[in-house]
């Protein structure tokens, strides 16, 4: 697709988008159906933020594409259209394999009560109570009770209860027992509900689709264009500086992660002391470790399950989750179906939570080393699953906190943005500036593709009425 390059941009445009994750594609896209002229800037060559893909050794992997919550289906019906809803599909085989467990869902709400009581041996008094305190949660509760508590006045020392329903949610925000439990409600209830879905066709056919969506709509696009300040006059945002070019807008919405905008695009001295207070608190999520895995054409693997969560820990441990070493990690598996091509293609992608500090120092040989010693690991627990594995990968790769940090500046590579307090403080980024707003991950509520693509149609509401205003 082409997209106009930086030399061909107009000097005023109504709205700028700073960065194409699909808070910023959903924000721009619904923008510009709004009648506003919009220009999107993205320093990477592709568009979609996190939402990524990448081509190695005639294979296609996807980054992000893990599993979302059924509430896709609605919010693409409404907001991105028919096309996307309908390539919209569950992945029905969940795996959960451990030392305290082993056992097949389709991770919905039904499936868990059944396990819960057949498996574990919970009353169903029990099970209904608990759902239907998680169910009842809601975004302005009281925030002092932990996960820790939640799970121990319902499943008092049962570690294993506690590794079913935590474990998925750690391996994908790194999200601690500590934590409060409405973080935890909140995404245990939207994806423990329906079940886990995924787009067929893979990430690049939706940011594809999305692309041509937004060119229809009117949105300029602009990639390699990475802005390195968001200009205020009198408190007020004004436009962006893209190297030395400046470009004008009524409204600024920035993409890129709170942190980094607040101090590196605008900077701290233009907000004021009671801002910056809060602001001190935000704490960034951890980053990931990936490895990707691609099977030799001709070669195929039998149906281990879409999304196996494994471990050979003997309890669940965030700490351990996230060190580098850890024995836990999620093999996504991408089978045909998922991605129908004319030539059969099979990729697994092995996931793992990690600390950016525990990558960003190492030098370039203590890196490499690092890096294969990931791969073996991956490896010796993918051959419990695909006996011979080694034999059938053809293409190898894999990717730290630190690539990450790289592909989409994020502070220290974080994949979900940042914890509870960055809500608040993206929420009123706008009331602190004029005509600043922040779209992405923050506060697990509106992280994930769910959470940024419905973040993107608020933050394009705010940003209509001030521009109207
Ligand atoms: C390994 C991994 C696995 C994941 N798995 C899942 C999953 O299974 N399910 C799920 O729902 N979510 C998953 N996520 C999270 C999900 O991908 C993200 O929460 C979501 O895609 C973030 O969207 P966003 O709108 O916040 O923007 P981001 O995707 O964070 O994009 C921000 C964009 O801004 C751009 N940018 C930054 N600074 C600038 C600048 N100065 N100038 C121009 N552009 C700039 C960046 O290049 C980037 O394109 C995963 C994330 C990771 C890392």
């Amino acid at each position: 697709m082409q997209y106009t390059p930086l030399d061909r941009l107009e000097a005023r445009y109504d709205v700028v988008v700073v960065g194409s994750g699909l808070g910023g594609l959903t924000c721009a896209n619904r923008l510009a159906g709004a009648g506003h002229r919009v220009l999107l800037l993205e320093h990477h060559f592709q568009l979609g933020g996190l939402a990524t893909w990448f081509k190695r050794g005639g294979h296609i992997f996807d980054v992000s594409l893990h599993g979302f919550p059924y509430g896709m289906v609605k919010t693409c019906k409404k907001y991105w259209g028919p096309a996307i809803r309908d390539s919209i599909v569950q992945l029905k085989n969940i795996v959960f394999d451990n030392p305290q467990f082993s056992l097949t869902t389709t991770f919905s709400k039904d499936d868990f009560i059944r396990i819960l009581q057949e498996r574990f041996a919970v009353p169903a008094a029990v099970v209904t109570e608990f759902f239907a305190t998680v169910d009842g949660m809601n975004f302005y509760d009281d925030q002092s009770l932990s996960t820790r508590e939640l799970f121990t006045r319902y499943f008092p020392g049962r570690s294993d209860i506690h590794r079913l329903l935590m474990e998925p949610i750690t391996y994908a925000n790194g999200s601690t027992l500590d934590e409060p439990a409405i973080t935890y409600g909140i995404v245990f209830s939207n994806f423990m509900n329906r079940g886990v879905f995924t787009f067929e066709g893979g990430t690049d056919k939706l940011i594809g689709l999305m692309a041509e969506e937004m060119q229809k709509n009117g949105v300029t696009i602009c990639t390699n264009a990475r802005v390195d300040h968001i200009l205020i006059e009198h408190n007020k945002a004004c436009g962006v500086m893209v190297g030395n070019k400046t470009i004008a807008a009524k409204a600024v919405v920035s993409n890129a992660g709170i942190t980094n905008t607040i101090d590196e695009m605008v900077g701290q001295e233009q907000f004021a002391a009671d801002f910056l207070d809060r602001f001190k608190n935000v704490q960034v999520n951890n980053s990931s470790c990936q490895v990707y895995f691609g099977i030799r054409r001709g070669e195929t693997i039998a149906d281990i399950g879409d999304l196996l969560f494994t471990s050979t820990a003997e309890e669940f441990s965030s700490e351990e989750m996230r060190r580098m070493d850890t024995k836990s990690r999620t093999f996504s598996v991408y089978y045909p179906k998922t991605r129908p091509q004319s030539v059969p293609d099979y990729t697994i992608v092995a996931s793992m939570n990690a600390n950016y500090d525990d990558w960003a120092e190492l030098d370039s040989e203590s890196y490499r080393q690092a890096k294969e010693a990931m791969i073996e690991r991956c490896f010796d627990d993918l051959e419990r699953y695909v006996p011979g594995i080694r034999g059938k990968v053809d293409t190898i790769e894999s990717a730290t906190p630190r690539t990450f940090q790289r592909y989409t500046l994020h502070t220290k590579g974080t994949s979900f943005g940042t914890k509870f307090e960055g809500l608040d403080i993206s929420r009123s980024l706008h009331r602190e500036i004029h005509g600043l707003f922040h779209v992405g991950s923050v506060g697990i509520i509106m992280s994930g593709w769910l959470g940024a693509i419905n973040y993107g149609v608020i933050v394009a509401n705010d940003v209509d009425g001030y521009v109207r205003g």
